[in-house]
C-alpha cells in the first residue's frame, strides 16, 4: 500500500502506509484498491496550510474502487465488487460518541484531513463504511456521492418544502448538484455565483434563476419572489463571495445555512442577520445519506454530465496540487480533478 501523503506545506511524498491492525475485534476491515479519486477544494487548502490538517496524512477527499480483501461475514461485498467509501467517521472519543451517539459526533474525522484519504493504491477501511456500486451508476458518478450526500443534508436541516424560495450562493459542482436537487423536490433555486462559465453549466444543467456578477443580487432576488426574498439561504464556504451577501438575499425570519465542502473560513458581520432575525444553520457532511445518494443516481435524479472537471494521472498528483494551488490564488476557484489510478 502506497499513498500520496501530505508531509508539510506545499510538500508531498509517495510513501509505504501501514496496514491496520485491528485492536477493537468488533470493527471489521477491508481492503480496497482505489480505482479513482476525487481531489477537491478541501484537499488544495490542505496543501497549501489552509486547513488544520494532520501530518504525514494521504490526500484525496473521496474514492470508488474495488474489494480485494473482504471482511468477515459481509453480505454481497466481496471480494471484486465495485464501492464507494463513505469519507468520514465518528472520533470516538467526544461526549456523543460515547453516549452511542455517533451521528452526532462534535469532532467528525474527514478521510484526507483526519485520517488517510484517497491517493493511495489501497486503503484499508471500515467494512460498514463501504458502499455496493450498482452497475448504472458510472465510476464518474460515485465520485459525487459525497456532494449529493452533503445536499440532501442541507435540504432536509433547512426544511425545505415543495414551492419554496432558495438562494445558493457559489455554482461550483456542490453549488450546482445541490439546485438541481432542489429543483427534483419541487423547490425554487436562485443559483448565485461571480463566476460567468458556473453559471453555464448551471443553465446546461438545468438551473432556469440564476444570477451572475453584473447583477444586483438583492433587487433580482426581491423581483423573482414577488418581493418576499429568499425564505432559505444557502452560503458555499468556497464561492468566494462575501459571506454577508447571504443575509442580503434572505427573508425577514429566513434560514441561512453556512456550509460547504471545507472548513475554509469567511469573515462575517452579524448585523444583518440580527435585524432580520435569521435562523442560522451550519451544515457538516454526515453519514446516513450515502445509500439514498447512490439511488438518486440510479434513478438518474441529477445530470452530472455537465460539471466543471480535470482530470489527473496518478503519478502527476504533486505538479496537479500544485496547479490547483496556483489557479485558487489567481482567481479564487478550484476545478476539481479526477484522479485515474489503473
Ligand atoms: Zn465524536
Amino acid at each position: 500500500m502506497k499513498g500520496w501523503k501530505l508531509k508539510e506545506e506545499k510538500s508531498l511524498a509517495l510513501e509505504e502506509l501501514a496496514e491496520t491492525t485491528s485492536v477493537d475485534s468488533t470493527v471489521d476491515f477491508s481492503k480496497v484498491k482505489i480505482t479513482k479519486a476525487l481531489i477537491t477544494t478541501a484537499d488544495v487548502l490542505r496543501y497549501i496550510g489552509d486547513l488544520d490538517t494532520h501530518e504525514d496524512v494521504v490526500l484525496g477527499s473521496y474514492g470508488i474502487g474495488i474489494i480485494s480483501e473482504s471482511g468477515s461475514n459481509l453480505f454481497g461485498l466481496e471480494k471484486g465488487k465495485h464501492v464507494y467509501v463513505e469519507p468520514y467517521k465518528p472520533c470516538n472519543e467526544c461526549y456523543n460518541c460515547k453516549n452511542g451517539e455517533e451521528k452526532k459526533c462534535s469532532n467528525l474525522m474527514i478521510a484526507g484531513e483526519d485520517y488517510d484519504g484517497f491517493l493511495a493504491d489501497f486503503a484499508q477501511v471500515e467494512s460498514s463504511k463501504l458502499f455496493l456500486l450498482p452497475d448504472s451508476v458510472s465510476d464518474y458518478e460515485a465520485l459525487f456521492i459525497g456532494h449529493i450526500s452533503l445536499a440532501l443534508s442541507i435540504i432536509d436541516k433547512l426544511g425545505i418544502q415543495k414551492g419554496d424560495y432558495v438562494a445558493v450562493i457559489g455554482a461550483n459542482n456542490l453549488g450546482i448538484i445541490l439546485s438541481q436537487l432542489l429543483i427534483y423536490y419541487q423547490a425554487v433555486p436562485i443559483l448565485i455565483s461571480n463566476y460567468q462559465d458556473n453559471i453555464e453549466i448551471a443553465k446546461a444543467s438545468g438551473i432556469y434563476y440564476t444570477l451572475g456578477e453584473g447583477d444586483n443580487w438583492q433587487k433580482e432576488v426581491s423581483s423573482l419572489t414577488g418581493g418576499r426574498m429568499a425564505k432559505h439561504v444557502v452560503y458555499f464556504s468556497e464561492s468566494n463571495i462575501h459571506a454577508n451577501k447571504a443575509f442580503s438575499v434572505a427573508s425577514f425570519n429566513a434560514d441561512v445555512a453556512f456550509t460547504g465542502d471545507s472548513y475554509k473560513n469567511n469573515p462575517i458581520s452579524f448585523s444583518q442577520a440580527i435585524k432580520k432575525q435569521l435562523d442560522i444553520h451550519c451544515i457538516n457532511a454526515s453519514s446516513g445519506n450515502t445509500a439514498a445518494s447512490i439511488n438518486l443516481i440510479a434513478n438518474k435524479a441529477i445530470d452530472l454530465s455537465h460539471l466543471k472537471l480535470d482530470n489527473a494521472k496518478y503519478d502527476a498528483v504533486p505538479e496537479t496540487l500544485e496547479n490547483m494551488a496556483n489557479k485558487l490564488a489567481e482567481d479564487g476557484l478550484v476545478v476539481e480533478t479526477i484522479v485515474d489510478l489503473i
